[in-house]
This record gives structure tokens, C-alpha cells and sequence, in this order.
């Protein structure tokens, strides 16, 4: 079975982080974070139709500005979700540059900015090259602890303590639909755009006897598809944590995002050994996080943001985080 989308860490796990998750089919991508993207070619950042920023700590938001100036060359909107704060942060950003050019005639290129307070979205803005990327109050609505909510996936957050508010993130997939060729070909089947109607019907759990149209003059009960030509699954979850202190509630927040995920991406920002230091900066060990994703029950772990005094050590942290998550 394929998966609805591939996610990939932009850089090396010492580098400023980003976690860019492409969608296979179609041209859509999503980021959980924008530290440094110079890695991404302008094709891929084009891509992009939502960044959720964890915090705006300099080394996670940085790549704001790359990302709006490829942005201001389309008109498909640009969705950011911060934590609280963020959409005034997202506004000074913009009046740090001069849009004089801009009129009524450019681009009909929208930002939107929104804060996740835990709750729910908390206040959002929409801000639009025609006026100069002036700031317009707008609300967003949203199901608490949800970011995004579409047909095939959600976005999920949970907001961990690091000092300030800091988002992690969980992707998705409500159900994994795959169609069976040999099953198309028994029963006579084309190929075709009515495979996206019964895969739909499939994923909101319509009745057997639902009629799927093939065309005009051809009809096939769902029931029939399931059973020889579409199959389903779980769907694909994959969680983003980082920067977050070690402590009860941060704990019961991460173990609950992460639950069963397939691919857990994990700050891993210190050694055991400078626990202490780890507290101070309110960071996890490589120690912590394989704990955290042990007791998530994860399928597969990646340890990334890596502190740069530990260069030269990597072998180090990754294997006192898999110690730590084998158990
Ligand atoms: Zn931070
Ligand atoms: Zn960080």
C-alpha cells in the first residue's frame, strides 16, 4: 500500500529544522516548521500550501522569508498556523519590508496567519499583496486540537511548554484506500476519475448498496468494489516534537500526539549526561525522547535537532536514543 504522503527532513539533524511531508499525488506539500529551506528547490517550496510553525525561536522560522518571496510569484494562498503571538509576529515580518510596489494590479497573492492556543485556532489574519499585505482581522474555525481538517487527513497539535508555547504536530491519514487492479480487470472495470467518487464513499463509510457511477449508462454497487477491487487500511501518522522541557504534562501531551504513530520525528537536542543542562534550556535527551517515543508504542523513530556541541559525537546521541526506545 502507498502512502498519501512521503515526509523528509530538509537538513542534517544538526541543522535548523524543517520537515517537509509531500503529498505523492498531486502538487501539494505541507512543512512542520520553516528553520532553514535553502535546501528545497523553488519547485518544492511552491508546493507548499500550509507551514505550521512550532515557535518563532529564530532557528524554526528563519526560512519565513524564502518561502514569501518565491510565494509573491503565485496567487494559490499561503497558510501559516503558529502559537500564541505568532500572527503579530507574522505581521511584523511583512512591515519589515517596503511594498510600495504593490497595487490593486499585482499578484492576488494571501497570506493567512492563525494561532493555536491548544483550544482551538485563536485569532487568525489574512494579509493580501493588493493591499500591501495590510492587516485584515478573519476567524478560522476550527474542532480544538485541530490545525487543518480535510477529506483524506488532519493536522493535529498539542501545545508543549519550552519556556514559551511550542506546537507539536501529528499528520493524519483518516484511511488508506488502495485499488486493486486484478480486482478492476475481474469485474470489467475501466480505470478512471470514478475511482476518486468510490474511494470518497469508501472513507466516509457509505452503505454496501451505494451506486458508484462508472459512467453514464454503468453503475456498480460500493459493496461489490470493496470486495474484490478497493481495499482499506489504517491510515499513515506521523508526529513532529520538538524543543519541549522533560515534565509531567509535556509528557502526557507527546505520549497522547505520538500514539501509534509510524514515524516519529524526535528533538534529541542533548546527551543524558547534560541532562541538567537540558532542564535549563528546557530541551529533551536523547535518553527522554526514546522514552517518549518507547512509550508511544512508535514504528519508526528519527532523532533529529541535534545541539551543535555535540558534533563529531552524533554516534553518541543516536545510540542512547535507540537504547532508550528499545527499552
Ligand atoms: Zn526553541
Ligand atoms: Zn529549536
Amino acid at each position: 500500500m502507498t502512502w498519501l504522503v512521503q515526509p523528509r527532513l530538509v537538513n542534517d539533524p544538526f541543522s535548523d529544522p524543517a520537515l517537509f511531508i509531500d503529498f505523492r499525488f498531486g502538487r501539494r506539500a505541507l512543512l512542520f516548521d520553516l528553520g532553514d529551506v535553502t535546501a528545497l528547490s523553488a519547485r518544492e517550496l511552491l508546493r507548499v500550501t500550509h507551514a505550521f510553525v512550532s515557535h518563532t525561536h529564530m532557528d524554526h522560522f528563519a526560512g519565513f522569508d524564502r518561502l514569501l518571496r518565491l510565494c509573491l510569484h503565485r496567487t494559490a494562498p499561503l497558510h501559516l498556523v503558529g502559537p500564541a503571538s505568532f500572527v503579530d509576529q507574522v505581521e511584523h515580518k511583512l512591515r519589515a519590508y517596503n511594498w510600495n510596489l504593490l497595487d490593486e494590479d499585482s499578484l492576488d497573492f494571501v497570506l493567512t496567519a492563525a494561532e493555536f492556543t491548544g483550544g482551538g485556532v485563536g485569532g487568525s489574519c489574512e494579509f493580501r499583496a493588493r493591499e500591501a499585505f495590510r492587516r485584515r482581522e478573519s476567524s478560522l474555525p476550527l474542532a480544538p486540537g485541530t490545525l487543518l481538517e480535510e477529506e483524506e487527513f488532519r493536522i493535529e497539535s498539542v501545545v508543549l511548554d519550552h519556556g514559551t508555547p511550542c506546537l507539536a504536530f501529528a499528520f493524519h491519514e483518516k484511511l488508506r484506500i488502495n485499488v486493486w487492479r486484478e480486482g478492476l480487470d475481474l469485474l470489467k472495470l475501466p480505470v478512471g476519475p470514478w475511482l476518486n467518487e468510490a474511494k470518497r464513499a469508501v472513507r466516509r463509510g457509505a452503505p454496501d448498496d451505494s451506486r458508484i457511477r462508472i459512467r453514464d449508462d454503468l453503475f456498480v454497487p460500493l459493496g461489490v468494489l470493496k470486495q474484490h477491487a478497493v481495499r482499506s487500511a489504517r491510515g499513515h501518522r506521523i508526529a513532529y516534537v520538538v524543543d519541549a522541557a522533560f515534565h509531567a504534562s509535556n509528557v502526557a501531551r507527546i505520549t497522547e500526539l505520538a500514539r501509534g504513530a509510524d514515524q516519529l520525528f524526535i528533538e534529541t537536542a542533548f546527551l543524558d549526561e547534560d541532562a541538567e543542562l537540558a532542564a535549563e534550556r528546557r530541551h529533551l535527551t536523547a535518553a527522554q525522547a526514546g522514552t517518549l517515543a518507547k512509550n508511544a508504542g512508535v514504528s519508526r523513530l528519527v532523532p533529529f535537532h541535534f545541539s551543535p556541541r555535540y558534533i563529531g559525537r552524533e554516534d553518541q546521541l543516536r545510540r542512547e536514543v535507540e537504547a532508550a526506545w528499545r527499552g
